[in-house]
């Protein structure tokens, strides 16, 4: 994506891991990465993960993220981080299943935390490393009824921020990138399931529905994720740490 004939492609010689690479928006990450040249893990609880990272020269861990320490199952000598892997569940507080609370902070805070202090070491040995971590406009804004995803992604902006800082010395810069709604299974799933429980059809649910708070009335694709997430991994990008980076047609300008 980012080779130009005759010189070296940007993340040449690097290594990156990417969770949730299985689908979606870690999918279009894991293949940014690896057309810049990057040597790509690609991590998720599905095995889909093992025909995307065929596809894309990677490797496959088929890993739970939810499940003890899961930094055990993947390598250190690790130079960009992706924290992508996460889930949805919708309910009001007072009906929300205690244990669907506690998996999405594990899948979208833990994990993260636990992934950063497995491979920190080695950026720092380095003197070179990028964490970006895939929050939400819900990192910054609320939704009713999505109480652990507001949760979840607000603390992931704090991670990554509080990384930003103690890697700062060290050459590793951290960041959020903040999508609205992106064409993915998830979101194509929930289009489905709204359009039969609305009785309308698929573009009023993405329009009517889905991108109220959308200015621009269009989801975002996978690949324009992907495309900012592959540009804070440039070298260029070395004094932009601890910020947000929304794509979210105009969502949080309101
Ligand atoms: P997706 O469902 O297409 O992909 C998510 C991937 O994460 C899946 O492959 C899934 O198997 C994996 N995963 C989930 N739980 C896991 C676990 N316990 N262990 C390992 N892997 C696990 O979803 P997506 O839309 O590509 O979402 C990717 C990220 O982008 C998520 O963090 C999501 O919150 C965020 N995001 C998505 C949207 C959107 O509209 N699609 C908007 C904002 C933010």
């Amino acid at each position: 994506m980012n080779s130009v004939p005759g010189h070296s492609p940007e993340l040449a010689g690097r290594t990156a891991l990417v969770t949730g690479a299985g689908s979606g928006i870690g999918r279009a990450c894991a293949a940014a990465l690896a057309a810049a040249g990057a040597k790509v893990h690609l991590v998720d609880r599905d095995e889909a993960v093992r025909a995307v990272a065929e596809e894309l020269g990677g490797a496959a861990h088929v890993v739970d993220l939810a499940q003890g320490d899961p930094a055990r199952l993947l390598p250190t000598e690790v130079d960009v981080l992706v924290n992508n892997a996460g889930l949805q569940h919708v309910a009001p507080v007072h009906e929300f299943p205690p244990d669907r609370f506690e998996l999405l902070q594990r899948v979208m805070v833990t994990a993260p935390f636990l992934l950063a202090r497995h491979v920190l070491p080695h950026m720092y040995a380095r003197g070179w490393g990028r964490v970006v971590n895939v929050s939400s406009v819900h990192g910054q804004r609320a939704s009713a009824f999505k109480s652990a995803y507001v949760a979840a992604k607000h603390g992931l902006e704090g991670l990554s921020k509080v990384i930003a800082l103690e890697g700062a010395e060290h050459g590793v810069t951290s960041n959020c990138v903040s999508p609205g709604y992106v064409r993915t299974p998830l979101v194509e799933n929930q289009i489905a399931d709204q359009a039969r429980a609305h009785g309308v059809d698929r573009d009023r649910v993405v329009t009517d529905v889905l991108l109220t708070k959308h200015a621009i009335k269009e989801l975002v694709e996978p690949d324009e994720v992907a495309h900012l997430v592959l540009w804070l991994c440039g070298d260029h990008a070395a004094h932009v740490t601890g910020s947000t980076f929304t794509l979210d047609g105009g969502w949080t300008a309101q």
